[in-house]
């Protein structure tokens, strides 16, 4: 069953192409299920304004056309409606007001910690190791919720950083143990493995990490992460992902909560 869980509209604003063609790009590569995971609609308390997320406001428009084309397609492809979220306790009642209203699963996209509105990316700020401390207890912390069904590019920390350091290797080891416990998958992220192919390395997936968690056995699953409708059509890119989880003896899942 091919599958992909992390697709994004251009709701957020850094992604391209309308709802209905990632659908058919989908169909055309025979997924049988697309879950739409557009970064997450959070309402802040400040003036800030995110420019990498949908407005708050937006989450009915986007609720109510994943739903419809879930409905058009029906017979044809499995299509769910989720959200990429990161986990800002202070704001963690959004979550569960998004899943009463109809949010059938959370990515945790741990882009930031305890609010972006005073806390820089995390990409960039887990090259200082306290920092990546705190994303990592973060990230299980989020998992210990029980609110996400799947850890997003879990090793988003290595962007900038060039070898597994020790502390690199404690913090893989919090986010694993926490999936491992939780039960639920880390991805394995296809944007990033794109990237790299393509000699623009975001950094992950880290190689060394996945070998290093191997140990865990945690569950992992492929994310395209798409943000263009082209990108569900790289059979290569999947290809190389299924190709090298499996020299590494990961164990696949193509299901998430
Ligand atoms: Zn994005
Ligand atoms: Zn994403």
């Amino acid at each position: 069953m091919k599958h992909n869980f992390h697709t994004h509209t251009t709701r957020c604003k850094h992604a391209v192409g309308t709802d209905e063609q990632y659908v058919k790009a989908a169909l055309d590569s025979g997924f049988d299920v697309l879950g739409f995971a557009d970064h997450a609609p959070w309402a802040f308390a400040t003036d800030y304004v995110s420019h990498c997320r949908m407005p708050a406001d937006q989450w009915q428009d986007y609720k109510r056309s994943v739903l419809s084309l879930k409905e058009k397609y029906q017979g044809q492809i499995s299509i769910r409606l989720g959200l990429e979220c990161e986990y800002y306790p202070k704001y963690i009642d959004q979550l569960y007001r998004l899943r009463d209203d109809g949010c059938e699963y959370f990515l945790l996209g741990n882009h930031f910690l305890f609010t972006e509105e005073s806390f820089p990316y995390t990409g960039t700020s887990c090259t200082d190791d306290d920092e990546l401390r705190r994303y990592a207890e973060q990230a299980a912390e989020a998992v210990a919720t029980g609110l996400y069904g799947c850890v997003a590019h879990p090793d988003l920390y290595m962007m900038y950083r060039t070898e597994l350091s020790p502390a690199c290797m404690e913090a893989a080891d919090m986010i694993c143990q926490a999936a491992r416990e939780a039960e639920i998958p880390i991805e394995y992220n296809l944007l990033g493995l794109q990237g790299e192919l393509s000699g623009h390395s975001r950094g992950y997936p880290n190689q060394d990490f996945w070998q290093y968690v191997r140990k865990w056995d945690n569950k992992v699953i492929l994310g395209i992460d798409a943000h263009d409708p082209e990108q569900l059509r790289s059979q290569p890119v999947w290809d190389i992902a299924l190709e090298r989880l499996h020299a590494m003896g990961h164990r696949l899942v193509n299901q998430i909560r």
